[in-house]
């Protein structure tokens, strides 16, 4: 199983002619009541590519629904506690021009406490990948445990946070980053260098950058695979990084070899980008291999 240990957000998507101006009040035009989070995108994508995928998080009992909408996606969701803390959302404006602006409140997702994580790993098998991101709490803890059991441990250091540093990131054997993030880890500016330093520094784990519309790299021991992305008309990329992931890790952790996972990575993000929307932009694995036969 892939144990990930993820935010549940609740996004609330509000048209506006323009954002609220300082002491400004404005009416929207239309609003839209969407789940979210990088946690629950990740495991929505693996779940969609077949993995059996157990998401550990937290949520307010009111919003039990998106719980709901989960587990229909196909995620063991008996690690989703319910929390009196208000569940992780985001108030999030989107003008004419597609722009948008957001406010994150963290909530629920921040009550993830090393219990949680001990609990959740309890019974955890050898054979098993624990993944997690960086928008929950005691992410530390997810590491370190997850080490301590000799579970495969995938990061996904999404948002970036100055906080991250401070991880104990030797318990990582797979790190995915986009090259923001890559840049703001190795504290590096160009690709090149950024490359040295994660083949001098980062040697014992595996590293997997994003590069948007120029694909993937991979380095992984002495070798550097680089996949293309697939050319589609993209129309939101929301989400292409969390379809990536998952994709990805539901091929790799069965045994599929890197370049193949890469490849199903891009084309499952490739079709994501050209749907609107974070978890609905989301395909099927049965879409992403006729994609792919094409
Ligand atoms: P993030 O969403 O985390 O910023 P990226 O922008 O690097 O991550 O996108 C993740 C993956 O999604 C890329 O490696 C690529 O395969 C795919 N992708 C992103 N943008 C495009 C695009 N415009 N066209 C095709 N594929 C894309």
């Amino acid at each position: 199983a892939i144990i990930n240990f993820g935010s549940i957000n609740i996004d609330h998507v509000y048209q506006v002619d323009h954002f609220v101006q300082p002491g400004e009040t404005i009416a929207s035009t239309h609003y839209n009541q969407l789940l979210g989070g990088k946690g629950a995108n990740q495991s929505i994508a693996l779940a969609q590519a077949g993995a059996d995928v157990r998401h550990v998080g937290s949520i307010h009992e009111n919003d039990a629904t998106f719980k709901q909408a989960l587990i229909k996606k196909g995620v063991d969701c008996r690690g989703v506690h319910c929390s009196e803390t208000p569940s992780g959302h985001a108030i999030i404006q989107v003008t004419p021009s597609g722009e948008n602006a957001i406010v994150l409140f963290g909530g629920a997702n921040q009550t993830i406490t090393p219990k949680t994580v001990a609990k959740a790993l309890d019974d955890a098998s050898s054979s098993d990948w624990v993944l997690t991101q960086n928008e929950t709490s005691s992410i530390d803890e997810v590491l370190r445990q997850a080490k301590e059991k000799q579970l495969k441990v995938a990061f996904n250091p999404a948002p970036m946070s100055d906080s991250v540093h401070r991880l104990p990131l030797d318990c990582i054997d797979l790190l995915i980053v986009n090259e923001t993030e890559a840049a703001a880890l190795t504290k590096k500016d160009t690709l090149d260098e950024i490359v040295a330093e994660f083949k001098q520094h980062w040697s014992n784990c595996e590293v997997i950058i994003t590069l948007g519309k120029a694909g993937v790299m991979m380095l992984k021991g002495e070798e550097c695979i680089e996949v293309s992305a697939f050319s589609v008309d993209a129309v939101d990329t929301t989400a292409a990084g969390d379809t990536f992931i998952g994709y990805f890790l539901s091929a790799y952790s069965s045994h599929t070899d890197a370049k193949r996972a890469l490849t199903r990575g891009c084309a499952a993000s490739a079709i994501a980008v050209t749907r609107e929307g974070a978890a609905q932009s989301i395909p099927s694995q049965k879409e992403v291999d006729r994609f792919l036969a094409k």
